[in-house]
């Protein structure tokens, strides 16, 4: 039989059937997942991608994918080597989203929200809201499945670029005098212009808030909608949506009242004029207080990575953090940003390397290997063996 070779648009579902890289897509595998791992059995993202960016979705694999690829422990082998003798081998655990250690660094990352300090906008105990105002708001920018397919939501429509060219006839380039002559030619991949997906829509809705409102501190996160069951109507599962905490520097807003669902709200005509800035529904809660709004994101960020111990955080239940982070995983996507500002409340230590202490050594990265090809418990996060190892 003649198999007409596929063109670079042709869905291997097309090909294969309903089904891809996944269940049934080979056959000859007694376990389908054999199809997502490498040679040593490590799932593999690049394969994971291959797999399910074809066909439809099945959100049950994928969670199951990024389970596999998230407990399996990884680690970096250093050989330290002095005169030409290994004197000891450092092994240290990598993160990955998820994992103890990526928390770990998470709450590093996020350890400046303690030092902002407490401010209060208004008294939320207060039953006369009169001449309560705010600086804080709590954003919720959602999304209609219907203005594009799901991997486009997440990773947009990118094209193909070259560095410092600016025009894009090949035969009359016309070259760009800012780019650094080393870098001219080099390709890479942008996003086109009016893209649909979600870190396009964000940036166009934030600058156009910044246009009309003037300076603004933003704790921004990317969340997956949820499973709904199956009832024939089109949901948004899978679906990015926005969540995010605006400080405005340069603006207020009148706290006009409190919902049934105790949430403080802002005046009609306020909240239309910021939603009208985004295609698809948009909440907006006032917030009281910077801790209040802050500690809300953190506990958030702790439960979407895995931390089982963190309970009852609004909106979020851990199989809904769970397709959260294995879809971030897959689409290979930053869930949270923070913009600059935040930090400059707060002055850092500087910490201080003594390179003294590495004379006479040089540093040989072994590579990268499993608890398992280690053979060390995969709760290890870093360990010295002082002889050397092989
Ligand atoms: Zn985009
Ligand atoms: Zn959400």
């Amino acid at each position: 039989m003649v198999v007409s070779y596929p063109s670079p648009g042709t869905f291997l579902s097309s090909i294969y059937g309903d089904t891809t890289g996944r269940r049934g897509f080979d056959p000859y595998l007694a376990d389908w997942s054999d199809s997502i791992k490498d040679d040593r059995g490590r799932v593999r993202l690049h394969k994971a991608r291959c797999a399910f960016l074809q066909g439809s979705f099945d959100f049950d694999d994928i969670k199951h994918s990024y389970r596999m690829w998230v407990n399996c422990a990884e680690y970096g082998k250093i050989n330290v080597i002095k005169d030409g003798v290994v004197i000891e081998t450092i092994i240290s655990k990598l993160p990955k989203r998820g994992n103890d250690i990526y928390r770990w660094k998470m709450k590093k990352r996020l350890g400046f929200l303690e030092s902002l300090g407490d401010s209060y906008f208004f008294d939320p105990k207060d039953r006369n809201l009169h001449g309560a105002k705010t600086q804080m708001l709590f954003i919720t920018l959602t999304w209609d499945p219907k203005t594009c397919d799901l991997e486009t939501a997440w990773s947009g429509l990118k094209t193909d670029k070259i560095k410092g060219l600016l025009n894009t006839d090949p035969y009359n380039p016309l070259f760009s005098k800012r780019c650094k002559p080393e870098n001219v030619g080099d390709h890479y991949q942008s996003h086109v212009k009016g893209c649909p997906c979600v870190s396009c829509r964000w940036n166009r809705w934030i600058t156009a808030m910044r246009k009309r409102y003037g300076r603004i501190k933003v704790f921004r996160n990317f969340e997956a909608f949820g499973e709904k069951p199956q009832d024939g109507k089109v949901h948004a599962d899978g679906y990015p949506h926005v969540h995010a905490v605006l400080l405005f520097e340069d603006h207020d807003f009148t706290v006009s009242y409190r919902d049934p669902h105790k949430h403080f709200r802002i005046l009609r005509a306020e909240k239309d004029k910021i939603s009208n800035l985004w295609d698809s529904h948009v909440d907006i809660e006032a917030c009281y207080s910077v801790q209040g709004a802050m500690g809300y994101i953190k506990k958030y960020l702790f439960k979407t990575y895995g931390d089982s111990t963190v309970e009852n955080v609004h909106r979020v239940d851990s199989d809904k953090a769970e397709l959260t982070v294995s879809l971030l995983w897959l689409f290979r996507k930053q869930s949270f940003a923070v913009s600059g500002g935040w930090s400059d409340l707060i002055t850092y230590g500087v910490i201080q390397t003594d390179f003294g202490d590495f004379d006479g050594l040089t540093f040989e990265w072994v590579g990268v290997f499993t608890a398992v090809e280690l053979n060390i418990d995969p709760n290890t996060w870093c360990a010295v063996d002082p002889g050397g190892g092989s």
